[in-house]
């Protein structure tokens, strides 16, 4: 076990399964790698049926526990709020865990994950106490009624989250489901599951009665196990495309609730009016920041091609000025991928569209000798029906192209099987309300990237997802409704 010298003085969280101080059977366990050296550094156990059979029972009886279930919905805001408060106390801790443990940079993680995580929290914090329903009449039926409509949690909620941002992606779901009065098991990444067992132990220590919030580690058999439970009653899940797939498709017997957050190839269009100073360091930075492994990043950039060549020349230049380095390393602007297998993959796609004779430009920064690090790569001319065009590669890649024409460009952009988000740089509003009308992503950008929050819905549309995160909208998908119909 050897940590990387910058988190010598580290303290992981109990690597063990448990609800709340009652342990878990572990069905084995497996190495926790650092993907900035590759040296495994912690042992994490596997959770196997017997501790999935386990967890969903003590959720299934924290959810009719009078401790959760008839909380106040103003002690039950308290207590997503002394949640909050712990996580802002422990804020450098957790980063440091969320960053050794995703290779992110420690500054990342301390100004952008672990504050996001902390947000969405407060904000949903807020709803236990304005979820009430309403009172009505029948419209169809003569008499005197007195009806009404209560929501009710859902039950017990299974969230299935990735690596690229592990607290962040989690807290999405825990915030909303924990205010809407659910019980939730988070099955966080094989890969990143520090900053979730860390959480546990928060809301342990301010008081979440046990069953209410448990963490399940361990890979995808683990997360299978889970969502195909019959005591789960709603699947939160945030990955690929492929995995979605076999989730839904899991969900049909008990006709679970399931809301799906998935891939994407988000277009990012940059018109001749465009404000070249932001649009080119927006365009670069929404493909390579967290080097490329987000869902909504911009990796297919659609270039007017009266400004193709200035603009394909600035792009390169930003991806080349960046310094890729350790997390623990305070100068560090991108870190490596999560692994050797994602490296693998993404230098495959890299390697096939250059050996269809599709161009790299520019210089490329430098990389460390150790660890999975990818340098940002910009590609020119990319045909819109190659392979890097439409696929998501989920690494620093970013495709570019030229256009004539707006409207026969967002008909290519549309041209996807995906639709999480779309970006337009242009000074004309018309253009940018056009384009925001048309093109079919969750979220358009204009003139900015990567702002997501919780006060608005994100999801996808097409092959990129189903049902919606965030905003007062994600409340539905953790509330089952009742109408109460009494006669008077
Ligand atoms: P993944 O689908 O392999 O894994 C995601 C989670 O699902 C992990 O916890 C994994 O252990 C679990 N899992 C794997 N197989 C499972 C199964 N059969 N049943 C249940 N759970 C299973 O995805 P990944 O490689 O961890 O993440 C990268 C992908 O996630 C990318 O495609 C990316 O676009 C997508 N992503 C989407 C969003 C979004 O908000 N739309 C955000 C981040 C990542």
């Amino acid at each position: 076990m050897t940590m990387q010298p910058g988190f010598a003085d580290l303290q992981l969280p109990d690597l063990s399964l448990s609800v709340g101080a009652a342990p878990l059977p572990e069905a084995g366990r497996y190495g926790l790698e650092d993907p900035c050296t590759g040296a495994i550094f912690a042992d994490v156990p596997v959770a196997g049926a017997d501790a999935v059979d386990a967890a969903v029972d003590a959720a299934r009886r924290a959810l009719a526990d009078p401790s959760w279930r008839d909380l106040a919905p103003l002690a039950r805001e308290r207590l997503l709020h002394r949640l909050a408060d712990a996580m802002e106390s422990d804020l450098p801790r957790l980063a440091a865990l969320e960053a050794l443990d995703c290779g992110k940079p420690v500054a990342l993680a301390e100004a952008v994950d672990i504050p996001a995580a902390i947000a969405w929290l407060r904000c949903y914090a807020g709803w236990p106490s304005k979820l009430a329903g309403r009172a009505g009449t029948l419209a169809a039926t003569p008499g005197h009624y007195h009806v009404y409509s209560r929501r009710e949690p859902v039950g017990v909620v299974a969230a299935i989250t990735p690596w690229n941002f592990p607290l962040v992606l989690a807290m999405w779901k825990i915030a909303p489901a924990l205010a809407a009065g659910c019980t939730l098991i988070l099955k966080p990444a094989a890969e990143t599951p520090l900053s979730a067992l860390r959480l546990a132990e928060l809301a342990r220590e301010v008081g979440f009665p046990p069953g209410v919030f448990t963490v399940l580690t361990g890979d995808g058999a683990t997360g299978g196990a889970l969502a195909g439970h019959p005591g789960i009653a709603k699947v939160a899940f945030t990955g690929s495309t492929m995995t979605g797939r076999a989730i839904l498709g899991a969900s049909v017997p008990d006709f679970k609730r399931i809301t799906l957050e998935l891939g994407g190839k988000s277009p990012s269009i940059i018109c001749a009016d465009a404000d070249l100073s932001l649009a080119i360091p927006q365009a670069a930075m929404g493909c390579f920041f967290n080097s490329g492994q987000v869902c909504y990043a911009g990796s297919v950039a659609h270039v007017h091609r009266s400004i193709y060549e200035q603009v394909l020349e600035g792009l390169a230049q930003v991806g080349a000025s960046q310094t890729l380095g350790p997390s623990a390393d305070r100068a560090s602007q991108l870190g490596p991928l999560i692994s050797a297998r994602q490296k693998a993959r993404v230098s495959g796609f890299v390697e096939r569209a250059m050996a269809a004779g599709i161009a790299r430009v520019g210089p490329q920064a430098a990389i460390p000798a150790q660890g999975h690090y990818v340098a940002p790569i910009v590609l020119r001319d990319v045909p819109h029906g190659a392979e890097i065009a439409r696929e998501e590669v989920f690494g620093p890649v970013l495709a570019v192209t030229p256009f004539d024409d707006l409207d026969e460009v967002i008909a290519r952009a549309n041209d996807s099987a995906y639709g999480l988000a779309a970006h337009i740089w242009t000074r004309d509003l018309s253009t940018a309300h056009h384009a925001a009308a048309r093109l079919e992503a969750g979220t358009v950008f204009a003139n900015c990237i990567m702002l997501a929050d919780p006060a608005f819905p994100f999801g996808g549309m097409k092959h990129s997802g189903l049902g919606r995160e965030n905003g007062a909208e994600v409340l539905d998908a953790y509330l089952e409704p009742k109408t109460v119909v009494m006669a008077i």
